[in-house]
């Protein structure tokens, strides 16, 4: 039997009922403010995924050795309401399942669904942006509204790459919060950083979101809102590494796809390695 190509992610070809990990896409960038296209993001992901070995040296593993499931595209709504409710109940079933979530958007507001439904002790997201603004543009589920709407469901909060906000957020991060800025990553080195979150976390159940634009727009410049001066893919791919073992779900979000390529390469080898850490974790 001859193999065809197919649009989904590499080697995530496990069936649904055998599979430990789920891959999904959500397609809906109705709340961006500044450049549209990150609903692409997920199909572009995809793609540039088979251009990456199937072997990670870092893990002595073999991808193919893990059972991933990619159930394609859920078919959003357009109201950011509406696909908030859709992610929550899709990651519900997931979690009935015994399924562990990985989900591809899309702008951030794909996150506080699974959170929602997921109910982590803790939030880790690395962000340019604090995305704290309680509504904006006529809807609290704005993608600039993220953290305010997980913090109604997540008390633990941690930020790392932050470099973009109103005085007031940044006041209210540094006190309600756990955050690490770009500037403050870039002194004190990731491995420092992620040995204070590691502790502070301890053995605690966590969700962890990547908002693509944490990194520096001057390596990934595929992004709705690029900012400079940010975190690198290693300073990223160290907090993966660190965090994964402990997290219930995963999320990679706001890429958009009108660069070489790169921002989803990048998107790509992450959450492989976010899968290869998680799988490698419970071997221990
Ligand atoms: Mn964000
Ligand atoms: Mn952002």
């Amino acid at each position: 039997m001859q193999s065809f190509s197919t649009t989904l992610f590499a080697d995530a070809d496990a069936e649904y009922g055998s599979a430990d990990y789920v891959l999904f896409g959500v397609p809906f960038d109705g709340t961006t403010s500044f450049k549209a296209g990150c609903r692409d993001a997920p199909l572009a992901i995809r793609q540039v995924s088979y251009n990456i070995e199937t072997y990670l040296p870092y893990y002595d593993l073999e991808m193919t050795d893990v059972s991933v499931h990619d159930m394609g595209d859920m078919y959003v709504e357009c109201l950011p309401d509406l696909m908030v409710e859709q992610v929550a109940d899709g990651v519900s079933d997931l979690i009935k399942d015994e399924k562990i979530p990985i989900m591809m958007g899309g702008e951030h507001s794909v996150t506080v669904g699974a959170v929602q439904a997921l109910q982590p002790k803790w939030y880790v997201v690395c962000d340019a942006h604090l995305d704290m603004q309680d509504e904006y543009r006529g809807s609290p589920f704005n993608h600039d509204c993220v953290t305010a709407r997980v913090s109604e469901t997540v008390e633990n909060i941690v930020i790392i790459g932050a470099r973009s906000g109103c005085q007031e957020e940044f006041a209210y991060a540094r006190e309600h919060y756990h955050l690490y800025t770009a500037d403050e990553v870039e002194e004190r080195g990731i491995r420092n950083v992620l040995d204070e979150v590691s502790g502070l976390i301890g053995d605690d159940s966590l969700y962890l979101s990547i908002d693509a634009d944490a990194i520096d727009c001057c390596l990934t410049p595929g992004l709705g809102t690029p900012e400079p001066f940010g975190l690198t893919p290693a300073d990223i791919r160290a907090v993966v590494r660190r965090l994964c073992k402990n997290a219930v779900g995963f999320d990679y979000v706001e890429v958009l796809p009108n660069d070489q390529g790169q921002t989803a390469m990048v998107a790509a080898h992450l959450i492989r390695e976010f899968i290869a850490g998680h799988f490698c974790g419970k071997q221990e």
